[in-house]
């Protein structure tokens, strides 16, 4: 899921591209109604009414007379707006700040299901593998209870294996997912992150599929 966040104060756009990451969206943050207007598709619209240069409202319209992309508009609390313009410029919702980051993750599955453009679900918060926790909240992972330090990368890495335990996962599918689609470097780096991991969580834990991947087992041998 791919969200596109229009939001020109840093203070609120930068801790929201930072959760929303962590709760498992993908998020491109603009701040600027052309930027937002010139922004590549996006699964959801996040929009902040009172932007630098083109009025919100004006960036809503535009972006639904080409697409049916789910906008959530986001306006200061005393902007002469109510519910009734805001559908009309075609929002799906809306919030006003201050709001609270579980409110408006509520909002935006709700209406991501409502759309149906969340048919598939976020990644779960949690997952639990054989006593290997990962918390996608506070980036941690635990084993039968004990914290496991990892680098940023290497957490990213397990918790995409660990999202589909007993699914081989491609060479091509994790870097896409955990480094960059346009990811040019060696895949030797995969390699290595694979055998650092397998250092802090147990060689059993990831198995390599000679020639398509890895898979994290769900119930791994020797556990
Ligand atoms: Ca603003």
């Amino acid at each position: 899921m791919r969200l596109l966040v229009v939001e020109d104060d840093p203070a609120i756009g930068e801790p929201l591209q930072t959760g929303l990451e962590r709760e498992g969206f993908e998020v491109d943050l603009v701040t600027t109604g052309e930027a937002a207007l010139a922004a590549a598709p996006a699964d959801l619209v996040l929009l902040d009414l009172g932007l630098p240069d083109v009025d919100g409202g004006v960036v809503c319209r535009k972006l639904r007379e080409r697409s049916n992309v789910p906008i959530i508009v986001v306006s200061a609390r005393g902007d002469e707006i109510d519910r009734v313009s805001l559908l009309e410029l075609g929002a799906d919702d809306y919030v006003v700040k201050p709001f609270g980051f579980r409110e408006l993750t509520a909002r935006v599955r709700a209406v991501l299901r409502r759309t149906g453009a969340g048919a598939a679900e976020p990644p779960q918060a949690t997952v639990e593998v054989s006593g290997l926790v990962v918390d996608r909240r506070s980036y941690s992972v635990t084993i039968d209870g004990e914290g496991v330090d990892l680098t940023p990368k290497e957490f990213e890495l397990l918790a995409y294996l660990a999202q589909d335990a007993g699914t081989v996962h491609t060479r091509e599918s994790i870097i896409g997912a955990v480094w960059d689609e346009n990811w040019w470097g060696s895949t030797k780096t995969l390699d290595v992150h694979i055998a650092s991991l397998r250092k802090k969580i147990g060689p059993d834990r990831i198995e390599t599929v000679r020639g398509v991947g890895f898979l994290m087992p769900t119930a791994p041998e020797g556990l």
